[in-house]
């Protein structure tokens, strides 16, 4: 039988995984995190990667079987723990200048029967030992990049018409189509997109608004900017001085929201998948930056216990703007995973922000990023609130209204 999954494609993202996503340096290490199906893929990327040049590659593989063995099996003590060890020492490497690249493609659903209480002691386990790792990709230290790969459980929920072989077919060439992996050149793509996002980047810098008003059906909300903030988007260059892209596929600019000037309503428009559930018809409220009143029709429990996280988990860290007719969009799938469906919509994120996304952010200490208004929390969960009908309006320093998005397009 044939391979659902081309291979001509698959190469083309390894490929471009490397240059275009890590642009990966003569000499780096590079650790790679990825599901077991996808060791396809992440043979690829490591041949590319040491035909680049690369000192050593390392992988570490989840499976999503394990996972649900210890949700059947493990005794309650489990659910507080986490490979502390693990995360110390990937730090210790990107402190030693290795490049990062997650391989994703998890089931998205794999713990929707599982007890939300136990969820959430592995997620705050989870993120408590992954700070020092965190703090680095949040503080942009090394060169890192996100790529998908299509495997069955998640190909199955994308398309749960189809059967098992169809379903991860279709799920392979819309990965690719967003990844511009299907291109005749797909790293020439990515040079023209990323010129795309920096000169709407370039504009955004140029208002240097104040604040965002969002309206659209159940939104009303002005999201202050941070002070100094910059919008970024595409290419970017990390600490290490290496130029990367972070997300394969990404079609936002964004930037850092003041922690404490966020005030009205919104409600998503999208279902956000989060640690194996879904959340679904997110409406909340905020009060100077905090999130003071939130429900959800599904996953509520889930969506509390998230935002109970910390002090910084009530708080956003990151507002995106993303037209409602980006490629990922008019694909009309909703891929039920944060990389792929951020990039259909206009997005906030609660929690951590980047402190890349100030004026000299590459020099900014952790204290003038809070002083600036930038917030920090152990969690980064973004959810989508764009549509086509929604209107955004730049509000400039000296109080005048800029119109910035119009019925979900660029102005
Ligand atoms: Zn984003
Ligand atoms: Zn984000």
């Amino acid at each position: 039988m044939s391979n659902p999954i081309s291979q001509k494609s698959l190469k083309k993202l390894a490929k471009l995984s490397i240059h275009t996503g890590l642009g990966l340096e003569k000499g780096q290490d590079l650790i790679i995190s990825a599901p077991i199906e996808a060791l396809p893929l992440v043979r690829l990327v490591t041949k590319e990667a040491y035909k680049a040049g690369a000192g050593l590659v390392s992988c570490f593989y989840g499976d999503d079987q394990m996972s649900l063995l210890r949700y059947k099996y493990a005794n309650d003590a489990s659910f507080d723990k986490a490979p502390d060890w693990l995360f110390e020492g990937m730090a210790r490497a990107f402190d030693n200048n290795a490049a990062r690249l997650a391989i994703i493609g998890d089931n998205p659903m794999l713990l929707a029967k599982q007890d939300p209480q136990k969820i959430s002691r592995v997620n705050k386990a989870m993120s408590k030992a992954g700070t020092p790792v965190r703090e680095r990709i949040t503080a942009f230290n090394v060169n890192w990049n996100i790529i998908a790969y299509p495997s069955k459980d998640w190909a199955k929920l994308v398309f749960p018409k189809e059967s098992e072989k169809k379903a991860v077919k279709k799920l392979a060439k819309a990965i690719f189509a967003a990844s511009r992996a299907d291109q005749k050149d797909p790293i020439k793509a990515w040079v023209e997109h990323n010129k795309i996002l920096a000169n709407k980047s370039r504009w955004l810098n140029e208002q240097n608004f104040a604040s965002l008003h969002f309206t659209a059906k159940g939104t009303d909300l002005i999201v202050g900017l941070a002070d100094g903030h910059e919008w970024a988007g595409g290419a970017a260059k990390a600490k290490n001085g290496i130029t990367c892209n972070a997300n394969i596929p990404s079609e936002e600019v964004f930037t850092t929201p003041h922690a404490k000037k966020v005030d009205g309503y919104v409600s998503s428009t999208k279902p956000l998948s989060h640690a194996g559930t879904l959340i679904d018809d997110i409406k909340v409220t905020f009060k100077n930056g905090k999130i003071i009143e939130a429900s959800a029709s599904k996953g509520e429990e889930v969506l509390l216990k998230l935002l109970d996280t910390d002090e910084g988990a009530r708080r956003i860290g990151e507002v995106a703007l993303v037209p409602h007719s980006s490629p990922i969009s008019k694909s009309g799938i909703l891929f039920y995973n944060t990389l792929f469906d951020e990039n259909a919509s206009c997005h906030i994120a609660l929690g951590q922000c980047y402190s890349k996304c100030f004026i000299d952010g590459d020099k900014i200490s952790k204290e003038e990023v809070e002083a600036q208004g930038g917030n920090t929390s152990a969690i980064h969960v973004d959810w989508m609130i764009g549509s086509g009908e929604m209107d955004i309006d730049g509000i400039t320093q000296s109080g005048e209204r800029v119109p910035v998005f119009r019925q979900g397009e660029w102005a």
